[in-house]
């Protein structure tokens, strides 16, 4: 592309998103993707469950003509280095690159352990990063996994599904404790307990050997391969370095995702964004949320208006068990857990209105969850 156009920074969910709906609505412009990932848009969620316990290697998100029947011109494996808000160009290898409008859809990169050995840890956020974990766990018989997020406690169960001895450690007595309180982690440690992973809670880890790790509890635990899942950090720097305002990592942005700099539109992982049914900023680590806020920063980036109202969600699996979630995700004052035959729902409130649900086999509640969230109404039963 030697004609000025889209640039859009990232080939995750926000990156196809934002391209796709800019395309929808500006036939001719020319679209540049631009990606530091050297494989064709794939999709994550299915790296830490089917593909890691190894039943399917197909996680492409479209064929290659996908891109090539929109006129989308894919550059892989090269990182934008700048971007000079004022001058309207990204640098990639020391060439600017004009752009019309910009959308920033660079997402998170995993935490590293910051323990002694800690680079001896698998990380998981590509399709290479996969690749490399599926392999070490063929030949693995024990595998530690630190931390006990969603995409610990799903990695956890798919390599116990693979017939690894997994321990998974957290510094929560019950996985996700803090974030979704602790009869809600209650169950989650059954679902995670239950495919075949021991939990090992209220401990950190001191450090990484070859061959075991050392707990904060003075355990050692033998591992043939130990996988870090704790917690991911936005890739705002080069936002940052542009002169974008950035609050907490993450690059702030309104309901249709425009930057504080003209033309620059952030969605995604990287992005905090203005939800107008919250009536605040939320921060998203979904898929789905990641897909809705591309596509609104396309459309705003081919001058349509648009604007980011949804409850974010995402489902997760643990095993056999499919785990939903929608909610505002930044806090609760209240929740109840109620039991189904073979399920749960767990709802929060704050302030008198219903800011989440969580649920197993209880797909009424989590699509009534949902309204409820958007409406900001009461949750249905006593939260007493
Ligand atoms: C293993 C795993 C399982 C998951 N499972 C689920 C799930 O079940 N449900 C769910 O809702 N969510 C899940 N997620 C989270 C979900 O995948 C993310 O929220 C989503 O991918 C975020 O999309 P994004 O487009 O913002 O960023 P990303 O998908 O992270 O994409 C960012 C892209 O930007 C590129 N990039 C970064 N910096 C630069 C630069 N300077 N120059 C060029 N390119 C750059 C990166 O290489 C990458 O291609 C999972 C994530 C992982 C890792």
């Amino acid at each position: 592309m030697t004609e000025r156009g889209l640039i859009v920074i990232g080939s995750g969910p926000a990156g196809v998103g934002a391209a796709e709906a800019f395309r929808t609505h500006n036939e001719s412009t020319p679209v540049r993707f631009i990606s530091a990932d050297s494989a064709l848009p794939y999709e994550r969620p299915p790296l830490s469950k089917d593909f890691l316990r190894g039943e399917t290697d197909d996680v492409a998100l479209h064929p290659p003509s996908w891109f090539a029947e929109r006129d989308i011109e894919l550059v892989q494996g090269v990182e934008v280095d700048k971007i000079d808000a004022d001058g309207g160009f990204a640098v990639i290898d020391g060439t600017q690159h004009y752009y019309t409008a910009l959308v920033l859809a660079t997402g998170a990169t995993p935490s590293p352990l910051h323990v002694a050995g800690g680079e001896r840890a698998f990380l998981l956020r590509s399709l290479s990063d996969a690749q490399r974990l599926r392999t070490a766990a063929a030949d693995a018989q024990s595998a530690v996994v630190v931390g006990a997020g969603f995409i610990g406690c799903e990695a956890a169960a798919s390599l116990a599904r693979r017939g690894v001895s997994v321990t998974l450690v957290a510094p929560q007595d019950v996985p996700q404790e803090k974030r979704l309180g602790r009869a809600a982690g209650q169950q989650l440690l059954r679902l995670v307990e239950e495919s075949g992973a021991r939990y090992v809670g209220g401990v950190s880890v001191d450090a990484i050997h070859d061959g075991d790790v050392q707990l904060s509890n003075g355990a050692r635990v033998d591992c043939d391969l130990v996988l870090a899942a704790a917690g991911v950090v936005p890739n705002s720097g080069v936002a940052d370095a542009a002169g974008l305002d950035v609050d907490q990592s993450r690059v702030l942005v309104g309901a249709d995702m425009a930057t504080t700099a003209p033309h620059i539109f952030a969605a995604g992982d990287v992005a905090f964004a203005y939800n107008t049914s919250a009536g605040r900023r939320i921060a998203t680590e979904h898929w789905q949320d990641a897909a809705d806020q591309g596509a609104i920063a396309g459309a705003s980036a081919a001058g349509v208006e648009a604007a980011w109202d949804s409850v974010p969600g995402f489902w997760t699996t643990i095993g056999d068990s499919d785990v939903k979630y929608h909610a505002w995700g930044d806090g609760f004052a209240s929740s109840r857990l109620l039991l189904h035959k073979d399920g749960f729902t767990v709802w929060y409130e704050r302030d008198d209105a219903t800011v989440g649900v969580l649920t197993l086999n209880a797909d009424d509640d989590y699509d009534l969850g949902e309204r409820l969230v958007k409406e900001g109404s009461p949750a249905p039963v006593s939260m007493r």
